[in-house]
């Protein structure tokens, strides 16, 4: 039986296990349930204990952040030179190598942030300088954004929006992003004027858009 975590509720009245994605447990029980109707239970959940852990194990999930990773950049593929210690971090890129020097995985982590945010933007403004012209519009201002779960946006000001974790896709899919955001400064919405709009400017939007959906959990940062 795995090792787990009891937390015992006087409001509780029945007994419930939690298995987190990390795979570690958690058994809810009441106040004054006895050691041997914990053992039951668990006893009576072994199966299902057992194939959940197998499953989370099995599930691919994003690779450990460590010295050797794999950063996508575009359409290279750069490797993390990893080292911690107590100076200032710092980022640099050296031909194929970025090499991270930083406190801890917080404090190198918040710095490839930083390095990959101010890449995104010269390359933000380099794409939208190329696709401008062909929509005919220009945004007003140039947003790095940097949520988890959208790669860009458009605002009636004017702002173009557009996610720095973009950097790790390769550039077909950028410039789709760039092209979307460009075209929301005619048609502030989804419907078929704007999708025209982007056929235009990019015949094979449709492709990349899909291409976008499924990149999601996959990047590394
Ligand atoms: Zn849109």
């Amino acid at each position: 039986m795995p090792a787990y975590a009891l937390v015992r509720s006087r409001r509780r009245r029945t007994l419930c296990l939690q298995i987190s994605p990390a795979g570690t447990l958690r058994l809810l029980v009441p106040a004054a349930a006895p050691q041997c109707e914990i053992d039951a239970f668990l006893k009576a959940k072994e199966g299902w204990i057992e194939r959940t852990l197998t499953r989370l194990e099995q599930a691919p999930r994003a690779p450990a952040f460590a010295h050797g990773l794999a950063l996508p950049y575009l359409n290279e593929t750069l490797r993390l030179d990893l080292a911690y210690g107590p100076a200032k971090a710092s980022v640099e890129r050296l031909g194929t190598l970025l090499v991270v020097r930083a406190r801890d995985e917080a404090n190198a982590r918040a710095a490839l942030e930083r390095w990959y945010r101010g890449v995104a933007r010269h390359h933000a403004v380099a794409r939208i300088i190329h696709y401008a012209p062909l929509v005919g519009r220009a945004p007003k201002r140039i947003r790095i954004a940097g949520q988890k779960t959208r790669w860009g946006s458009c605002s009636a000001q004017g702002t173009i929006s557009v996610n720095w974790r973009l950097m790790q896709a390769p550039e077909t899919l950028f410039d789709y992003v760039i092209a979307h955001e460009l075209c929301h400064l005619i048609a502030p919405h989804h419907r078929a004027p704007f999708w025209r709009e982007l056929a235009r400017v990019m015949p094979d939007y449709a492709r990349r858009r899909d291409e976008l959906r499924d990149l999601g959990g996959r990047l590394p940062l």
